[in-house]
């Protein structure tokens, strides 16, 4: 009913895309070439761009991520089998999506009303049993950390406290951090209780994560 051979062939020729780029992944290539990425965009759209590696407009002014860098954050947030991730930014839910296919416990919080709604509607119609909550993802999801994984797919300001703290140890944070105009990809671990490294993996591009506006 999602699919069928044009999309599959046109995804193919996106995974080898990625891998050309230098993503070598193979779970991560194997999910992302098996899930239907144009069911995410608006029809009008689904045969131009959907498996085009660009980002793109989703409503609210927010976008979907570009596959290569879906691919780059979920390659270093190392994915296995019944792990916790935490996922800030849900968006349209595509991220979410390839943390499912890696068959990972997600939890994902969303702040702008209508793509919380949207995403959280699309994805359990696809049979992803992810978490889904409307609220503000500098918080976290107290409740059920720690996580083995978090990733923030938004532009972080800073790296949110209660974020580091919601980690297990060895756990494993993705997180674009700087300004509004480029941020630079950082990945968190928890060493023990206390102590953090922090390594960067280069210049990417995301819509801003905002303040709170859920109550
Ligand atoms: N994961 C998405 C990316 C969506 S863009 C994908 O697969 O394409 C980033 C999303 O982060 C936007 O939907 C935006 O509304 C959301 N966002 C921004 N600030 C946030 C915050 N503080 N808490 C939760 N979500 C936030």
């Amino acid at each position: 009913m999602y699919d069928n051979f044009r999309y599959q062939g046109l995804r193919a020729k996106l995974i080898e895309k990625l891998k050309k780029k230098g993503i070598s992944d193979d779970n991560v290539l194997r999910v992302m070439n098996v899930i239907p990425r144009h069911m995410f965009f608006d029809k009008a759209f689904h045969d131009k761009f959907a498996y085009e590696d660009i980002a793109f407009p989703i409503g609210e002014g927010q976008t979907i991520s570009q596959p290569y860098t879906v691919a780059f954050q979920t390659s270093l947030l190392e994915v296995k089998k019944r792990d916790k991730i935490l996922e800030i930014g849900t968006g349209c839910g595509y991220q979410t999506a390839v943390l499912c296919e890696l068959e990972a416990r997600v939890f994902t919080i969303e702040r702008q009303r209508l793509l919380f709604q949207q995403s959280d509607r699309l994805l359990r119609a696809m049979g992803y049993r992810a978490k889904t909550f409307f609220g503000d993802g500098f918080k976290g999801k107290e409740v059920f950390a720690p996580f083995d994984g978090i990733i923030v797919t938004c532009g972080a300001p800073f790296v949110p406290e209660a974020l580091k703290y919601q980690l297990k140890i060895n756990g494993r944070m993705v997180i674009p951090v700087g300004g509004s105009d480029a941020q630079q990809m950082k990945l968190i671990v928890r060493l023990d209780k206390d102590n953090f490294s922090e390594n960067d993996y280069g210049e990417f591009s995301f819509v801003p994560m905002l303040k709170d506006k859920s109550k």
